[in-house]
């Protein structure tokens, strides 16, 4: 850079000097940019910043008009500036009116200058501002111009992000970096939270910015590099970063790119420009996040996470700033918001502070989507970008049920939710009374009401809820937060908690149902082309017999001296229940040989989740001692629909003929036999579909803690007869293949029957 007033690190050294005077923002908004036109030898240097309603407002300027400050704007989009903001990319010209996107505000004064040269000022990716300098001459600015102009702009970035200049907001005007946002995202766990933002992993924050002595930086940058990478490569070597949420290809993606020349050379740039070495990795990151952010291809965004994983490590490093959020400090009202999280991570959190859990990738069957869920935390995820959106401390409301986020939300809208809290709270407090009612229709027919769990804080909900028994309890969830397979023991002592914390009633126990969506970090990945339809569930128990006859063993001597229920999940045909069955009998003669306590009544139950087990009824019925309806995985396979998958999952209803039959025909075979029946999939949850299993003769259905008491409420309301009379004349339509839906509400609601 040619500056005659000492290049770029003068020019920083002298920016952190205004920085630190005490004077307003305005103020020092004003001094900075004639430093930096005299520092660049430029007639003209002007800042804009770009408000909420997406305008961008010239905030300060030497060299064109004053009068023109807060007075002119652009849109985005509008004008070199607004692309420049659009683009989040730099542009240097020499003959700025001969581009087609120039746009000529005479208050300005600004038709005599030619060159022209602006960056954006970005944070976390996110476009903040502009900062431009004019030349009344035509010329072409350096590399070194460019680079020192966007060295600059994040000086710009710090005060903006900072608040300060927000008190210099025309009402109604703010700074985009506050403003409102309303993301939806997945919804995941119902509740409504009000509070404030807890980052899971908080930026870190670089206090300096300008470096005393770029030789020391450059020392300080290297021995930071080097440090993180032993870090990368010990995590790899040690193989425990599991239980932390991370994988083991992520890490190794993020040591490749740790070795990354072109990366390493942007970083020891930066640092020649007068940067601290942890601005240098601000800077370099904030360019790369501006680029890759504008993609869409999802694997190139997928790079970003991991460069963003990479500037991260080594920004802690540098800053020797903590990676996680102090648990110890957090408020009492915490939302926490996180990229992505380990089941570990979340459950290490007081559950006591947290009023929900905001996602940017996790779905609803991530595993910590599964915890929240037991937790009771709501929580919304695939919220895209939530992580640059927010700042730590940001007001935030989270709707779980809905999918949507409000941050930093408006007066109205703030009370709206508050409001549906309460209701929401209204409404808890009259099913928590419902507790000990048992569950009869109106005319009365007991229905048994159980509790789906997979963890040992689920059993709290057992009293609470007033339940009839855990009808699933889905043990796959140890296996899945842990970071190695839980040994025998282990399992048994999770077993032998659980059933301890029944209250006596009874637990039925599935056996691991893993492959699929339900994938165990520390098991090799399958390259499957169907995973639904692979390698899952009792296909592995049986394929491993070791790690079934393990499980069961674990099983049985936890219910040694009292009653036991175990399921088998996915089975396909009756000889896979007898094969499973003849494990549990070597298991009970390998007891007794070692002379355990065995259950005093052992009943062995077959999920139905497969079709082909339809017309294997008779069989099943034979030989199991009961049936539990897996819902989730049976409809996903009867209208060959992936269960996790938005495009299509909402194509049919279960609330339709073909699928009211098929439930139907498994009722009337478990009647006819005699065999007990029960659904455990989410349909048994919902108290319109809950109505209508109860109408084809389901007697026993077990959800989720929260669906408790909804579903009771709406059987105590339900005239059983009229419901299935009412139900048997549509399904035996003939054109019975649309959705029964609206015509069952319209039929519960004329009946006073809440859903
Ligand atoms: C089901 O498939 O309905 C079920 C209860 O099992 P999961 O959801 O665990 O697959
Ligand atoms: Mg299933």
């Amino acid at each position: 850079m040619r500056g005659a007033l000492g290049g770029p690190r003068l020019l920083l050294r002298r920016l952190r000097e205004v920085m630190a005077e005490p004077v307003n923002a305005q103020a020092r908004l004003d001094k900075i940019v004639i430093l930096i036109a005299q520092n660049m030898v430029a007639e003209v240097c002007s800042v804009y910043v770009l408000r909420a309603d997406q305008r961008l407002e010239l905030y300060a300027t030497e060299g064109l008009k004053r009068e023109a400050v807060h007075l002119t704007m652009m849109r985005a989009g509008e004008g070199l500036v607004g692309l420049i903001a659009e683009s989040a990319e730099p542009l240097a010209l020499s003959d700025a009116q001969a581009h087609p996107a120039f746009s000529y505000k005479p208050e300005t004064g600004e038709e005599i200058y030619h060159s022209f040269l602006g960056v954006p000022i970005l944070r976390g990716g996110n476009t903040l501002g502009v900062l431009v300098v004019q030349n009344r001459a035509r010329r072409a600015y350096s590399e070194e111009e460019v680079e020192a102009l966007q060295t600059t702009a994040m000086l710009l970035a710090e005060m903006i992000a900072s608040g300060q200049l927000q008190a210099f907001a025309v009402s109604g005007a703010d700074i985009a970096l506050r403003r409102p946002l309303s993301l939806r995202g997945a919804p995941i766990s119902d509740g409504v939270g009000l509070g404030h933002v807890v980052l899971h992993e908080p930026r870190v924050v670089v206090k300096q910015l300008v470096a005393e002595d770029a030789q020391a930086e450059l020392r300080r940058l290297e021995s930071g590099i080097q440090a993180m990478r032993d870090q990368i490569d010990d995590l790899i070597e040690r193989g425990d970063h599991i239980g932390a949420g991370e994988h083991r290809e992520v890490l190794e993606t993020v040591r490749m790119f740790a070795h990354d020349r072109g990366w390493l050379r942007r970083l020891r740039e930066a640092v020649q420009t007068g940067l601290t070495a942890e601005a240098a990795v601000e800077r370099v990151q904030n360019d790369a996040r501006a680029k890759l952010q504008r993609q869409t291809d999802p694997y190139l965004r997928e790079r970003l996470h991991d460069l963003d994983d990479l500037a991260n490590r080594l920004l802690h490093q540098l800053t020797g700033q903590g990676s996680y959020a102090d648990r110890e400090t957090m408020p009492d009202n915490a939302i926490l918001v996180a990229r992505t999280m380990g089941p570990a991570a979340l459950l290490e959190y007081d559950r006591g502070r947290l009023r929900g859990l905001v996602l940017e990738d996790g779905g609803p069957s991530s595993h910590v989507a599964i915890i929240a869920r037991a937790l009771g935390i709501a929580c919304v995820g695939e919220v895209a970008n939530v992580t640059d959106l927010v700042e730590q401390g940001d007001a935030i409301i989270i709707d779980g049920g809905a999918g949507e986020v409000q941050v930093r939300p408006q007066p109205d809208v703030e009370s709206a939710y508050a409001e549906k809290a309460r209701l929401r709270a209204r409404r808890q407090e009259q099913y928590h009374n419902l507790r000990d009612t048992p569950a009869v229709t109106r005319d009365g027919v007991a229905i048994s009401l159980h509790m789906n769990a997979g963890l040992l804080i689920d059993m709290q909900h057992m009293a609470e809820t007033g339940a009839a028994s855990i009808g699933l309890f889905r043990t796959e969830l140890q296996f899945m937060i842990a970071s190695r397979f839980p040994r025998m023991i282990e399992q048994y002592a999770l077993y032998k908690a659980v059933l301890d914390a029944s209250l006596g009633k009874p637990v039925t126990f599935r056996t691991l149902d893993i492959g699929s969506d339900k994938v165990l970090p520390y098991m090799a990945k399958l390259e499957e082309e169907n995973p639904a339809l692979g390698w899952r569930a009792i296909r592995i128990g049986l394929d491993r017999p070791a790690l079934l006859r393990l499980q069961l063993r674990a099983m049985l001597r936890a219910g040694g001296g009292r009653d036991l229920r175990i399921m088998f999940p996915m089975v396909a045909t009756a000889a896979e229940f007898d094969a499973a069955k003849q494990l549990v009998e070597r298991e009970i003669a390998h007891l007794r040989r070692h002379h355990y306590d065995l259950p005093t009544k052992l009943e062995l139950g077959v999920m139905v989740e497969v079709p082909s087990l339809l017309w294997q009824l008779d069989e099943i019925c034979e030989r199991a001692d009961f049936l539990s309806v897996g819902s989730n995985d049976l409809m996903q396979y009867v209208y060959a629909i992936d269960r996790d998958n938005k495009r299509v999952s909402n194509r049919f209803d279960v609330l339709s003929a073909p699928a009211l039959r098929v439930l139907r025909a498994i009722a009337d075979k478990a009647d006819a036999t005699g065999t007990a029946l029960t659904l455990c999939g989410e349909m048994g949850g919902k108290p319109i579909e809950a109505l209508a299993l109860i109408a084809l003769g389901f007697r026993g259905l077990s959800m989720s803690p929260s669906s408790v008491g909804p579903v009771k409420a709406m059987i105590l309301a339900a005239p059983l007869g009229e419901t299935r009379a009412f139900l048997a004349a549509r399904l035996d339509e003939h054109d019975g293949a649309h959705s029964l839906r609206e015509d069952l509400r319209a039929f519960a609601e004329a009946r006073g029957i809440p859903l």
